[in-house]
């Protein structure tokens, strides 16, 4: 294998794929290994390359699956095998459940003992799946072969990688299957009765402690077992991996929101302004012109806040604490191409800390009835419509929207 730098920032990652390429190469490893390897980094690294919190609770409910189980089986393919081969075999043990090599492409009897043998030199006592009799019932072709002594018999199957087919097959078959797949969209994912989206090489070693856990806790087990409901947690990690997308250019600083000075003037005056031709904000904001604005800058009780995307200004929001202990938001503002990014919510969210630190009781608003975007924004944070207004010279009406601090 190459020489991996150990100071190289991703380099237990270069460490995997040289793994994956090398076995290829010895023949453990099918000849589209390495592309299934590529497809699970690239969800990876949408998970963080991390053990989310909410994967932690499958991970035990899939221990408590283990050990519910009459006979339960670790069906182990190449990638697996060359991967997490000590933790699988630690795994194996621990539940116990015996390991039964698992091919899907190109299944020969070589490929399978040469899975199985380095299965045997890494410590495991016995290897089913080598050259089994079995078949998988609707599947044809050699994919549909398994162990008459594992698989075959398994009530409870854990399979670390899988092809959707067989998943769906072996489901059909009576068998409780549990998924080892990052990307939560695969057929093997939503065909499981319980997928774990995490890295192999991560959740094998977590599962294990998990078993070690549960062994001495009935009562979890089966609350965990009857709880058990693939569909909410593969939702739950689709909106996971959803919001660190979201969450992107907050994480890496590339969204902040400071004080307005000079500066920012000629932005603030000229975003007003599209969002008056586009009909967002009503046309009494004409009088958002320079001089107004640096008056505004200059006086107590007044703040502006500009939003920067990468150090540009994206967005606005300026308000005044009033007399009667109210915050009044004049102008939420964010420019067409930085919409749907979270800007406006995090301009809330800061005027919302000012509000309170200036011991205000409440926020309130004016927006126009035609703009929908901004009233889902507001509802969003908790704004409640209040009444509505319509001021005179101008054809607009508006819902006052109110929030209590
Ligand atoms: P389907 O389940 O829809 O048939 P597929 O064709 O992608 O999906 P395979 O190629 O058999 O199925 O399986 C590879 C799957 O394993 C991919 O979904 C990939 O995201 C996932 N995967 C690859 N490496 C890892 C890993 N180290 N840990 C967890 N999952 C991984």
């Amino acid at each position: 294998m190459r020489d991996i730098p150990a100071d190289h920032p991703r380099a237990l990652s270069l460490r995997l794929r040289e793994t994956i390429e090398h076995f290829r190469q010895q023949g453990l490893v099918a000849e589209t290994g390495p592309i299934a390897h590529g497809r699970g980094e690239a969800f990876d690294y949408i998970l963080g390359e991390a053990t989310p919190e909410l994967v932690k609770h499958d991970i035990y409910t899939a221990a408590a699956l283990l050990l519910e189980a009459r006979h339960p089986i670790i069906s182990v393919n190449g990638n697996a095998a060359v991967l997490a081969p000590e933790a699988l075999i630690e795994l194996s043990r621990t539940i116990p459940a015996e390991l039964e090599v698992n091919v899907f492409y190109g299944r020969t009897q070589d490929r399978e003992r040469k899975i199985a043998d380095y299965l045997i030199s890494k410590g495991a006592s016995k290897v089913l799946g080598v050259n089994p009799t079995a078949k998988i019932p609707r599947l044809t072709s050699s994919r549909g072969r398994v162990d008459k002594d594992g698989i075959a018999k398994a009530d409870v199957v854990l399979i670390p990688l899988e092809d959707g087919d067989r998943t769906e097959a072996l489901v059909a078959w009576g068998k409780k299957v549990i998924s080892i797949d990052l990307n939560p969209l695969s057929r093997t994912a939503l065909k499981a009765n319980i997928n774990i989206c995490d890295n192999l090489i991560r959740a094998v070693p977590l599962l294990t402690s998990a078993v070690i856990e549960l062994r001495q806790d009935p009562d979890r087990r089966r609350q965990l077992v009857d709880s058990c409901d693939n569909n909410l947690s593969i939702c739950r990690v689709l909106q996971f991996m959803a919001s660190r997308l979201v969450r992107f250019p907050f994480d890496h600083g590339l969204v902040r929101i400071q004080n307005a000075d000079e500066s920012h003037i000629d932005f603030i005056v000229t975003a007003t302004q599209s969002c008056i031709e586009e009909g967002s904000l009503s046309h009494r904001q004409r009088k958002v012109v320079h001089e107004f604005m640096r008056d505004r800058l200059d006086k107590e009780g007044i703040f502006i806040l500009v939003a920067t995307f990468n150090g540009r200004p994206c967005g606005y929001g300026d308000g005044e604490c009033r007399d009667d202990g109210t915050f009044y938001l004049a102008r939420l503002v964010v420019a067409k191409p930085f919409r749907g990014m979270g800007i406006g919510s995090a301009i809330l969210s800061k005027i919302e800390d000012i509000a309170r630190s200036q011991g205000c009781h409440k926020i309130v608003l004016e927006t126009l009835v035609s703009c929908r975007q901004a009233q889902a924004l507001y509802s969003m944070h908790n704004f409640n419509p209040e009444g509505f207004l319509t001021k005179d010279g101008y054809k607009c009406d508006f819902i006052v929207m109110g929030k209590h601090l």
